[in-house]
């Protein structure tokens, strides 16, 4: 068994350690507990110790999820997101980190308007432009935020990305600095958004070279809750 709240504090002090390293504040980035295929037993120490970010990739997990934990705890959606299934999150959410297409964009505007919430969102980007992955190009994205800036009850908060899985993180340091180059070409044109825009990158593997360059919100679940089991 995990001690899931140990693992969870120790990885909030290490991120708290490369932050200050790295000429940042302490507290510049959000540590998002991946729960995904994990039960609440496990997540309530998590809870207990401090988080109140956590990470689900499936809508029904989410829905499962939400009525048995605590009502302060912010849900991020980071996995692929079917438009049929948007209404069932857009008022349980917190962000949705992987919006990564100008329809899907449209549907949770529309759900938005229809619950009177706002959304915050992240453009997912595939920056190294993997096969297996979604999200869209660099280039893409430059039009998916223009269309996206102009729809009712969305709030672009920033970017998104994972990152190709790699025995080297290193190998993945220029991926997230282009991600981080292109968060300031969007952002900076757009006064309102200059202060705080969202880098959403970096997980167990890379999560220390991906704070290097600037995110503001890693995304862990194996460091802190143990290997993932998928029942096939
Ligand atoms: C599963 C997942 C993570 C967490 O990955 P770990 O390697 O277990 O830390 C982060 N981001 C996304 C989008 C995921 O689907």
């Amino acid at each position: 068994m995990q001690d899931t709240a140990a693992n969870y504090l120790r990885i909030k002090k290490n991120m708290e350690e490369i932050l200050v390293k790295s000429g940042r504040k302490a507290d510049d980035a959000l540590l998002i507990a991946v729960s995904k295929t994990k039960p609440i037993e496990l997540m309530q120490p998590v809870y207990d110790a401090g988080c109140r970010d956590f990470g689900e990739n499936h809508v029904q997990e989410i829905v499962d999820k939400y009525d048995k934990m605590p009502s302060d705890i912010r849900w991020h959606m980071i996995g692929h997101l079917q438009t049929n299934k948007v209404k069932y999150i857009v008022d349980k959410v917190y962000m949705i980190h992987s919006v990564d297409s100008l329809h899907l964009a449209e549907v949770i505007s529309k759900e938005a308007v229809k619950k009177n919430v706002t959304v915050k969102i992240l453009l997912e980007v595939n920056v190294a432009e993997e096969e297996s992955k979604f999200g869209t190009t660099l280039e893409e994205c430059r039009n998916l935020y223009e269309s996206v800036v102009k729809l009712p009850n969305l709030d672009v908060r920033g970017l998104m990305t994972i990152a190709p899985y790699v025995a080297d993180p290193e190998e993945n340091r220029q991926y997230f600095a282009n991600l981080r180059q292109l968060s300031v070409d969007l952002f900076e044109q757009n006064a309102d958004n200059k202060s705080d825009v969202l880098l959403s990158m970096g997980m167990s593997n890379d999560y220390a070279v991906a704070l290097e360059e600037g995110a503001t919100m890693i995304r862990v679940g194996t460091d802190i809750f143990g290997e993932r089991v998928y029942n096939v």
